[in-house]
């Protein structure tokens, strides 16, 4: 039987860097915080110290909506490691925002038969680790109060 994909148990928790970091800890404020520069006004992931388009050292993390629609995805199919058993999920995710602004994740408690291109999803967080090594990972899941098409 095909159940809906659920979310890993297991993780390796990522180590986030000077840039990094907002992106990994504002799920304590319930925040998906993406790179935005202030000269040119757009988004971009993964975190850097430049923007990509204009040079601008002027940018910093700024909160998102969090939501977004699955631009691409694959379902592993293969056990890489203990604990973490497939089927799962593992897709880029286009960000309302910015559509070139695209977040790898996981889409979990999503039927397979729903998964696709497309899909509106919006994130929440799971908490890893203790102490100073807290991260909240984000993980999407399809959006539950979204019309069809209203990201598009
Ligand atoms: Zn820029």
């Amino acid at each position: 039987m095909m159940n809906a994909y659920t979310r890993p148990d297991f993780r390796l928790p990522p180590q986030p860097t000077a840039e990094s970091a907002a992106f990994w800890t504002g799920g304590e404020r319930g925040k998906l915080l993406v790179m935005r520069c202030r000269a040119c006004g757009h988004f971009f992931h993964p975190p850097a110290p430049v923007c990509f388009r204009c040079r601008s050292l002027d940018v910093a993390p700024e909160a998102t909506s969090g939501r977004g629609t699955v631009a691409a995805f694959t379902v592993n199919q293969q056990q890489w490691l203990p604990g973490l058993p497939p089927p799962y999920v593992v897709a880029m995710i286009e960000l309302a925002e910015d559509h070139d602004v695209r977040v790898t994740s996981n889409v979990v408690d999503v039927d397979p038969k729903d998964l696709r291109v497309g899909l509106p999803v919006e994130v929440f967080f799971e908490e890893w680790g203790e102490g100073e090594d807290r991260v909240w990972i984000p993980l999407f899941q399809p959006a539950t109060d979204t019309h069809e098409g209203e990201l598009a």
